[in-house]
């Protein structure tokens, strides 16, 4: 079973797109510990947490529980167990990568690349930028293709390039983008074009790089070209089913964004998953998004994404407009890359989808 263990809403940090509320509120032991409780009961051979914030490494203590408990509960059957925390750096120091390394636990940064001073501030209003320096030389020393998780203001669209290619020159293989998704972020005409414009650069880039020992993988593209190659979805989103949140009081949600809603609680970790509620929350995002009927990219975009949507538009269903535009544009640049690593018969691009490639043409 995955589950998101919402830590805290708190930070030691202010980003300037930051949506969460720094509620001082955290997860105490007893809630985390009856999560990987609960987590174990069902019996499944795989299971999996995120580890979420705020910034999840106020409650290191926490983790380092979590990590014994899990480990003790997945010695009894010898499953598979793995994690994944996002960070923002400020706290991570070796012991503590080379925990996550002893508890298959993936590290990923969140850093915004050149916009990092700009973009992603400490609570006093001051950059970020030199503080992170050291924390990316060692988390790189210890897991060498940890994942970059870049936010971009619409204001900056035109800095994406350098800021994705900075985060490549400085040693990450994989980067993801998330844009600024709040519902008052001033997407509009101009910085979508120019976002365009940056997407089609990162793409040339990529394309350019993919051979090499340590390529750039922008994995909003990668997800696009691997829904069209294996046929299937970009997303599964399976709502209140795939990865339910656990808030810092216990009480499960069906995903992040539906945190603190009563009317989406699907129950407790010390009662266990609401069957009822589970199953009522999950056929309720089965609805197709009605917008997006015939729309011939559809299996490839994220117009599934209930939290999403929710969180933008208030509705489940409601495809914001932002949404369409972008997932248009990162699609045609995705198919941009796929194409010129084809027709060059790029070694790695052919490893990873060589039949289906040659059978698509
Ligand atoms: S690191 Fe930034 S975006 Fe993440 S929770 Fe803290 S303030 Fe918000
Ligand atoms: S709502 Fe979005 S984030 Fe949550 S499981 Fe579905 S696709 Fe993933
Ligand atoms: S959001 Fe736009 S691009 Fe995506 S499936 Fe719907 S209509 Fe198509």
């Amino acid at each position: 079973m995955n589950f998101t263990l919402h830590l805290t809403a708190d930070c030691n940090f202010a980003c300037r797109y930051c949506y969460e509320t720094h509620r001082p509120a955290r997860m105490d032991e007893r809630v985390a510990l009856a999560a990987c409780d609960l987590a174990f009961s069902f019996g499944h051979i795989k299971n999996g947490f995120s580890l979420f914030g705020g910034e999840p490494l106020l409650c290191r203590d926490l983790i380092e529980k979590v990590f014994r408990r899990c480990a003790e509960l997945n010695a009894q059957r010898k499953g598979e167990l793995a994690y994944k925390l996002t960070t923002n750096g400020s706290l991570l120091d070796e012991d503590f990568i080379k925990l996550a390394n002893e508890n298959n636990c993936e590290i990923a940064l969140s850093h915004d690349g050149l916009l990092q001073d700009e973009q992603r501030l400490t609570r006093g209003g001051a950059g970020t930028a030199e503080l992170l320096e050291p924390k990316i030389d060692l988390l790189l020393k210890h897991q060498p293709n940890a994942l970059a998780m870049m936010t971009l203001l619409p204001r900056n669209a035109g800095k994406l390039f350098d800021s994705v290619k900075w985060l490549h020159q400085r040693g990450f293989a994989r980067v993801n983008l998330a844009i600024d998704y709040r519902p008052d972020a001033e997407w509009d005409d101009d910085s979508m074009a120019e976002l365009d414009r940056q997407y089609e650069r990162i793409a040339l880039y990529c394309a350019e790089h993919y051979d090499e020992i340590k390529p750039l993988r922008f994995l909003n593209f990668e997800s696009k070209v691997a829904a069209y190659m294996n046929d299937r979805p970009c997303i599964e989103c399976r709502l209140g089913v795939k990865q339910p949140s656990i808030a810092p009081d216990g009480t499960i949600y069906p995903c992040n964004q539906f945190l603190n809603l009563p009317e989406y609680a699907m129950g407790s970790v010390f009662t266990g998953i609401d069957a009822k509620a589970q199953k009522r929350i999950y056929r309720a995002s089965l609805a197709p998004e009605k917008s997006c009927e015939g729309c011939a990219i559809e299996k490839r975009c994220r117009h599934h994404c209930a939290c999403l949507n929710f969180s933008m538009t208030g509705d489940m269903h409601t495809v914001p407009a932002v949404q369409c535009v972008h997932e248009r544009s990162v699609i045609k640049n995705a198919d941009l890359m796929a194409g010129l690593l084809y027709e060059r018969k790029s070694e790695r691009f052919m490893r990873a989808y060589g039949e289906t490639a040659v059978n698509s043409k």
